[in-house]
């Protein structure tokens, strides 16, 4: 959905230009995610749904845990949606409410020929969902858009997960727009109408 910053009311424009200010998140060095890494290129290489899901939910507890937010839940699921956009890697759902948890999607295989996603692409994606949450939790943004700053912060995450990746940005993981423009509250409910129409368009994942 495009938008404008015309829509943007005063609040919004903090929020962007603070998330086009940070540049990265320094993550304290620690061998849990060296240890975390090494067990989620081993648990997609067994292309076990399960094992990669354990394996995704220890990775960023451990992110959480040295960043000190809180945590979030973790699913990893098969085959990706899609729809007039491309296929969808990952999905940022913000809590509803005090008794959810903020969610995390992330799809393992591509959706026309089934293929595993590569272990790199796959890990981007998965801290690309973290910096959204990192937004609320870490900056205490009101809102998570997808800014250069935020692009330069989901490489800082990257390169901290794997030392010797370029700290650039990328859009190769692009999640829906909705999730980058949604204030927290309603952001759920746009969230899970864009899961269902395409889901809807994709019967057998
Ligand atoms: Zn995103």
């Amino acid at each position: 959905m495009p938008y404008g910053r015309r829509r943007f009311s005063r609040s919004d424009e903090r929020a962007y230009a603070r998330s086009n200010a940070v540049t990265a998140i320094r993550v304290p060095p620690s061998l849990l995610v060296r240890v975390g890494v090494a067990a989620l290129a081993d648990a997609l290489a067994t292309e076990d749904r399960r094992r990669v899901e354990v394996a995704s939910q220890q990775l960023l507890d451990v992110f959480c845990q040295l960043l000190r937010v809180p945590p979030l839940r973790v699913e990893v699921c098969g085959k990706r949606p899609t729809n007039h956009y491309g296929e969808l890697h990952g999905l940022y759902t913000p809590a509803n409410g005090k008794t959810t948890r903020d969610r995390v999607q992330v799809w393992m295989r591509t959706a026309r020929r089934l293929q595993v996603v590569a272990f790199k692409t796959f890990l981007r994606t998965l801290l690309h969902e973290l910096c959204h949450h990192l937004d609320y939790e870490y900056l205490k943004l009101d809102r998570s858009f997808h800014t250069e700053g935020f692009y330069r912060r989901e490489s800082s995450l990257v390169y901290a997960a794997l030392p010797g990746t370029p700290e650039r940005p990328t859009r190769s993981t692009l999640a829906p727009r909705d999730s980058a423009v949604a204030p927290r509250d309603s952001a759920a409910a746009r969230l899970l109408r864009f899961a269902r129409s395409v889901t809807r368009s994709e019967p057998s994942s």
